[in-house]
Protein backbone atom coordinates (compact mmCIF):
# COMPACT_ATOMS: atom_id res chain seq x y z
CA UNK A 1 0.00 0.00 0.00
CA UNK A 2 1.48 3.85 -1.05
CA UNK A 3 0.09 6.22 1.16
CA UNK A 4 -0.52 9.95 -0.09
CA UNK A 5 1.23 13.04 1.23
CA UNK A 6 -1.78 13.98 3.30
CA UNK A 7 -2.07 10.15 4.58
CA UNK A 8 1.62 10.34 5.87
CA UNK A 9 0.54 13.88 6.97
CA UNK A 10 -2.00 12.17 9.64
CA UNK A 11 0.68 9.38 10.41
CA UNK A 12 3.18 12.19 11.24
CA UNK A 13 0.73 13.95 13.72
CA UNK A 14 -0.14 10.18 15.08
CA UNK A 15 3.67 9.67 15.39
CA UNK A 16 4.21 12.84 16.98
CA UNK A 17 1.67 11.63 19.93
CA UNK A 18 3.68 8.60 20.36
CA UNK A 19 6.96 10.34 20.58
CA UNK A 20 5.21 12.22 23.60
CA UNK A 21 4.35 8.97 24.52
CA UNK A 22 7.55 7.95 24.90
CA UNK A 23 8.96 11.07 26.78
CA UNK A 24 5.74 10.98 29.17
CA UNK A 25 6.73 6.94 29.99
CA UNK A 26 10.77 7.56 30.04
CA UNK A 27 10.47 10.21 32.28
CA UNK A 28 7.84 8.43 34.36
CA UNK A 29 9.78 5.28 34.93
CA UNK A 30 12.28 4.66 37.58
CA UNK A 31 12.39 2.26 40.90
CA UNK A 32 9.50 1.99 42.88
CA UNK A 33 7.20 3.17 39.93
CA UNK A 34 4.43 0.81 38.51
CA UNK A 35 3.92 -0.25 35.29
CA UNK A 36 0.40 0.83 35.59
CA UNK A 37 1.89 4.19 36.14
CA UNK A 38 3.47 4.01 32.76
CA UNK A 39 0.61 3.31 31.65
CA UNK A 40 -1.36 6.17 33.03
CA UNK A 41 1.12 8.67 31.75
CA UNK A 42 0.84 7.62 28.23
CA UNK A 43 -2.85 7.62 28.83
CA UNK A 44 -2.49 11.66 29.59
CA UNK A 45 -0.59 12.29 26.16
CA UNK A 46 -3.25 10.50 24.54
CA UNK A 47 -5.98 12.21 26.44
CA UNK A 48 -4.35 15.91 25.93
CA UNK A 49 -3.84 15.28 22.06
CA UNK A 50 -7.09 14.40 21.99
CA UNK A 51 -5.64 10.43 19.89
CA UNK A 52 -7.26 6.95 20.38
CA UNK A 53 -5.26 4.14 21.62
CA UNK A 54 -5.18 1.46 18.64
CA UNK A 55 -3.87 -0.86 21.30
CA UNK A 56 -6.84 -0.60 24.04
CA UNK A 57 -9.09 -3.63 23.28
CA UNK A 58 -6.88 -4.85 20.87
CA UNK A 59 -8.10 -8.58 20.84
CA UNK A 60 -8.72 -7.15 24.13
CA UNK A 61 -5.62 -5.59 25.38
CA UNK A 62 -6.31 -3.51 28.47
CA UNK A 63 -3.86 -1.12 27.77
CA UNK A 64 -2.51 1.54 26.24
CA UNK A 65 1.00 0.87 25.92
CA UNK A 66 3.12 -2.48 26.51
CA UNK A 67 5.32 -3.10 29.08
CA UNK A 68 7.95 -5.35 29.08
CA UNK A 69 10.45 -5.81 31.88
CA UNK A 70 13.83 -7.84 31.52
CA UNK A 71 13.53 -11.41 29.70
CA UNK A 72 10.16 -10.17 28.41
CA UNK A 73 10.11 -9.43 25.19
CA UNK A 74 6.77 -7.46 24.05
CA UNK A 75 3.71 -7.48 24.84
CA UNK A 76 3.62 -7.24 28.76
CA UNK A 77 0.29 -5.79 29.86
CA UNK A 78 0.90 -2.77 32.55
CA UNK A 79 0.27 -3.95 36.00
CA UNK A 80 1.25 -3.11 39.92
CA UNK A 81 4.60 -5.03 39.16
CA UNK A 82 7.20 -2.00 40.83
CA UNK A 83 10.28 -1.11 38.71
CA UNK A 84 13.37 -2.01 40.70
CA UNK A 85 17.18 -0.91 39.92
CA UNK A 86 19.14 -2.39 37.60
CA UNK A 87 15.75 -3.55 35.75
CA UNK A 88 15.50 -2.46 32.01
CA UNK A 89 12.10 -2.23 30.33
CA UNK A 90 10.64 -2.22 26.57
CA UNK A 91 7.61 0.36 26.22
CA UNK A 92 5.64 0.18 23.08
CA UNK A 93 3.16 3.01 22.53
CA UNK A 94 0.62 3.58 19.58
CA UNK A 95 -2.10 6.07 19.01
CA UNK A 96 -4.27 7.20 16.03
CA UNK A 97 -5.37 10.84 14.79
CA UNK A 98 -7.51 11.17 11.89
CA UNK A 99 -8.39 7.70 11.23
CA UNK A 100 -4.19 7.01 11.43
CA UNK A 101 -2.16 4.68 13.09
CA UNK A 102 1.61 5.07 14.40
CA UNK A 103 3.54 2.53 16.35
CA UNK A 104 6.62 2.86 18.17
CA UNK A 105 8.88 1.52 21.17
CA UNK A 106 12.20 1.57 23.22
CA UNK A 107 13.55 0.08 25.97
CA UNK A 108 15.09 1.87 28.80
CA UNK A 109 17.43 1.07 32.05
CA UNK A 110 16.15 2.03 35.67
CA UNK A 111 18.45 3.18 37.18
CA UNK A 112 22.08 1.77 36.66
CA UNK A 113 21.93 -1.46 34.98
CA UNK A 114 25.08 -3.78 34.09
CA UNK A 115 26.93 -4.02 31.29
CA UNK A 116 25.07 -6.40 29.62
CA UNK A 117 22.07 -5.04 29.19
CA UNK A 118 23.33 -1.37 28.26
CA UNK A 119 24.99 -3.12 25.39
CA UNK A 120 21.76 -5.24 24.23
CA UNK A 121 19.89 -2.23 24.75
CA UNK A 122 22.48 0.06 22.33
CA UNK A 123 23.10 -2.32 19.70
CA UNK A 124 19.35 -3.12 19.14
CA UNK A 125 18.50 0.50 18.64
CA UNK A 126 21.59 0.45 16.16
CA UNK A 127 19.76 -2.54 14.23
CA UNK A 128 16.80 -0.43 13.93
CA UNK A 129 18.66 2.46 12.47
CA UNK A 130 20.20 -0.10 10.26
CA UNK A 131 16.89 -1.36 8.64
CA UNK A 132 15.92 2.34 8.47
CA UNK A 133 18.51 3.01 6.54
CA UNK A 134 17.30 0.04 4.06
CA UNK A 135 13.81 2.30 3.38
CA UNK A 136 15.04 3.78 0.04
CA UNK A 137 12.68 4.00 -2.86
CA UNK A 138 14.42 0.69 -4.89
CA UNK A 139 15.86 -1.13 -2.18
CA UNK A 140 13.89 -4.52 -1.47
CA UNK A 141 12.09 -5.01 1.89
CA UNK A 142 14.03 -7.71 3.59
CA UNK A 143 17.14 -5.64 2.72
CA UNK A 144 15.43 -4.18 6.22
CA UNK A 145 15.80 -7.63 8.12
CA UNK A 146 19.20 -8.60 6.56
CA UNK A 147 20.62 -5.37 7.87
CA UNK A 148 19.31 -5.76 10.97
CA UNK A 149 20.21 -9.28 11.83
CA UNK A 150 23.78 -8.14 10.87
CA UNK A 151 23.83 -5.95 13.24
CA UNK A 152 22.18 -7.88 16.12
CA UNK A 153 24.05 -11.39 15.69
CA UNK A 154 27.55 -9.30 14.39
CA UNK A 155 27.07 -8.32 18.48
CA UNK A 156 26.92 -11.86 19.58
CA UNK A 157 22.81 -11.30 20.13
CA UNK A 158 19.90 -12.99 18.53
CA UNK A 159 16.60 -11.82 17.15
CA UNK A 160 13.49 -13.23 17.32
CA UNK A 161 12.05 -14.75 14.88
CA UNK A 162 8.09 -15.03 15.99
CA UNK A 163 7.22 -11.54 16.15
CA UNK A 164 7.90 -8.89 13.27
CA UNK A 165 7.23 -5.62 11.86
CA UNK A 166 4.33 -4.43 9.81
CA UNK A 167 2.64 -2.34 7.38
CA UNK A 168 0.69 0.82 8.87
CA UNK A 169 -1.74 3.33 8.03
CA UNK A 170 -5.75 2.60 8.44
CA UNK A 171 -4.88 0.11 10.32
CA UNK A 172 -2.20 -1.03 13.43
CA UNK A 173 -0.90 -3.79 11.32
CA UNK A 174 -1.33 -4.19 7.57
CA UNK A 175 0.95 -5.93 5.26
CA UNK A 176 3.63 -6.86 4.48
CA UNK A 177 5.00 -8.40 7.27
CA UNK A 178 8.76 -7.42 7.77
CA UNK A 179 10.75 -9.97 9.60
CA UNK A 180 14.18 -8.96 11.25
CA UNK A 181 16.00 -11.56 9.90
CA UNK A 182 16.89 -12.36 6.20
CA UNK A 183 14.25 -14.61 5.14
CA UNK A 184 15.61 -16.39 2.15
CA UNK A 185 14.64 -13.99 -0.86
CA UNK A 186 14.71 -10.35 -1.21
CA UNK A 187 10.80 -9.89 -0.83
CA UNK A 188 8.86 -6.77 -2.89
CA UNK A 189 10.58 -3.66 -4.12
CA UNK A 190 10.08 -0.80 -1.58
CA UNK A 191 8.77 2.07 -3.35
CA UNK A 192 7.74 5.88 -2.41
CA UNK A 193 4.92 6.40 -0.24
CA UNK A 194 4.83 2.61 1.94
CA UNK A 195 5.00 3.12 5.68
CA UNK A 196 5.83 0.18 7.76
CA UNK A 197 6.65 -0.37 11.59
CA UNK A 198 10.22 -1.94 11.98
CA UNK A 199 10.58 -3.21 15.27
CA UNK A 200 13.58 -5.37 16.11
CA UNK A 201 13.61 -7.54 19.02
CA UNK A 202 17.42 -9.14 20.19
CA UNK A 203 17.77 -11.27 22.61
CA UNK A 204 20.94 -11.15 24.71
CA UNK A 205 20.67 -15.21 24.98
CA UNK A 206 18.93 -17.60 21.96
CA UNK A 207 16.63 -16.51 19.75
CA UNK A 208 13.59 -18.91 21.25
CA UNK A 209 10.23 -17.24 22.81
CA UNK A 210 7.65 -18.58 25.08
CA UNK A 211 3.92 -17.09 25.67
CA UNK A 212 3.30 -16.84 29.03
CA UNK A 213 -0.06 -18.44 30.53
CA UNK A 214 -1.81 -14.67 30.18
CA UNK A 215 -1.80 -14.98 26.46
CA UNK A 216 0.22 -11.89 26.17
CA UNK A 217 3.37 -12.38 27.86
CA UNK A 218 6.06 -13.44 25.77
CA UNK A 219 9.28 -14.29 27.12
CA UNK A 220 12.99 -15.43 25.86
CA UNK A 221 13.33 -19.46 26.67
CA UNK A 222 16.73 -19.49 28.00
CA UNK A 223 15.92 -16.55 30.74
CA UNK A 224 18.25 -13.90 29.11
CA UNK A 225 17.29 -9.97 28.64
CA UNK A 226 15.66 -8.65 25.21
CA UNK A 227 15.06 -5.38 24.32
CA UNK A 228 12.99 -3.77 21.34
CA UNK A 229 13.10 -0.48 19.70
CA UNK A 230 10.65 0.06 16.89
CA UNK A 231 9.86 3.57 14.76
CA UNK A 232 7.02 4.12 12.20
CA UNK A 233 8.98 5.18 8.81
CA UNK A 234 7.46 6.21 5.62
CA UNK A 235 9.64 5.78 2.36
CA UNK A 236 9.87 8.76 0.36
CA UNK A 237 11.80 10.14 -2.54
CA UNK A 238 14.26 11.58 -0.29
CA UNK A 239 14.86 8.48 2.00
CA UNK A 240 13.61 6.98 4.80
CA UNK A 241 11.27 9.40 7.08
CA UNK A 242 10.56 8.35 10.39
CA UNK A 243 7.28 9.70 11.63
CA UNK A 244 7.63 8.63 15.25
CA UNK A 245 10.61 10.66 16.51
CA UNK A 246 9.92 12.53 20.07
CA UNK A 247 10.35 16.43 20.83
MG1 LIG B 1 4.72 -1.39 18.74
MG1 LIG C 1 4.45 -2.70 15.84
Amino acid sequence: MRRSHDEIAKMRKAGRVVGEMHEATRAAARPGVTTAQLDQAARAVLDRRGARSNFLGYHGFPAVICTSPNAMVVHGIPGPLRLVEGDIVSIDCGAIVEGYHADAAFTMGIGEVDLVAEKLMRVTEESLWAGIAQMQPGHRLHDIGLAVQTVAEGAGFSVVREYVGHGIGTAMHEDPQVPNYWPGRPGPMLKSGMVLAVEPMVNAGGAETILLDDHWSVVTADGSLSAHFEHTIAVTDDGPEVLTLSG
